[in-house]
């Protein structure tokens, strides 16, 4: 059991796709009459991948088990459920429709299967969930462009924000720009991007002057460039770190060698999160537990973490206010 069980938490960078179990994966294959490739599991039942590629392939693979509205309802359950046993009472979920879409699911039904999932995970544990359309980076700026359109066109009570993800070594964040303006000056949403996880400071850079973002996904490469750690605390732009996909990765060697600390000593960490739990062997519990464990944070400071990750939400200011009070109850009791 977690060690840091009880304390309140909230996650703010956690792709849906990416939440789906070792244990899900099999009965979903199971429901879809699909047959898992032998290797995809270690003898102890997680996800088995030795580098990059394998990850990648792993990780399709899972995802391909979910094929029905039922089955991405499941998945979204089954997600906020656990993190809900372990005191999460927020979560924002990056759903990417166009990956989605090459599997021959609509937009509208896929997003009104995982509202449906959420409904349930609220009704059973109170928890709240919001969603956050991902652009995928090496599909291009046009499909951007398009899915903004369609994020335009279907309005949905839980869509909050958009992001960016993908292959950063394809196209230049300001060739997103013009998308990126559709969501943030048209459709008033939430903007965050990943950079500076397998790229430099400079990617960082480009993705906070090119585009309206409040967040960065992951950002850690941030700490190699003084100026651009001062830059995002001046601006209030913050990071969602993510260490225990960092470590699997291999972005950094070890916790020890990894600047969660630093960063948060400076002022720029919004929120402390799990990215593809599963797949690299970790949960929001765990991440909190890595937090206090390797790093050194008090149950104060995981407290304000989560404080600061309702506060650099996309979540409206009543829902915040909401999420704040929860945090309180959560401490009083
Ligand atoms: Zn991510």
């Amino acid at each position: 059991m977690s060690k840091t069980r009880k304390l309140p938490k909230a996650e703010l960078h956690v792709h849906l796709e990416g939440t789906v179990s070792p244990a899900l994966a099999t009965k979903l294959a199971a429901r879809n009459g699909m047959k898992l490739p032998d290797g995809i599991f270690k003898a102890d039942g997680n996800y088995n991948w030795n580098n990059f590629p394998e990850f990648l392939k792993s990780y399709d693979t899972a995802s391909s088990t979910i094929a029905t509205a039922q089955d991405f309802s499941d998945v979204t359950y089954e997600y906020l459920a656990s993190i809900a046993r372990e005191g999460a009472i927020y979560a924002e979920l990056t759903l990417g429709p166009d990956v989605v879409a090459m599997f021959g699911m609509g937009y509208r039904e896929y997003l009104d299967a995982v509202t449906d999932g959420v409904d349930r995970a609220r009704q059973e544990f109170g928890i709240e969930a919001r969603f956050i359309i991902c652009m995928i980076r090496h599909m291009g700026p046009e499909k951007a462009l398009e899915l903004m359109h369609t994020v335009d066109k279907f309005p949905h009570p839980l869509v909050v924000g958009v992001g960016l993800a993908g292959n950063e070594a394809m196209h230049h964040p300001k060739d997103f720009a013009p998308a990126f303006r559709i969501a943030h000056e048209k459709l008033n949403l939430g903007c965050t991007a990943h950079a500076g996880e397998v790229s430099g400071p400079q990617s960082v850079w480009d993705a906070i002057n090119h585009l309206p973002v409040t967040r960065i996904g992951h950002g850690v490469r941030s700490i190699e460039d003084p100026e651009l750690v001062k830059t995002l605390a001046e601006r209030d732009i913050t990071l969602e770190v993510c260490p225990g996909s960092n470590i699997a990765l291999s972005v950094y060697p070890d916790f020890a060698s990894h600047p969660l600390r630093k960063l948060y000593d400076a002022g720029v960490v919004g929120s402390i999160n799990s990215d593809d739990p599963p797949f690299f062997w970790t949960d929001l519990a765990k991440e909190y537990d890595t937090a206090h464990e390797k790093f050194g944070f008090t149950e104060s400071e995981l407290v304000a973490v989560t404080r600061r990750a309702v506060e650099t939400s996309f979540a409206d200011a009543g829902l915040k206010a909401d999420l704040q009070r929860k945090i309180d109850e959560a401490i009083a009791a």
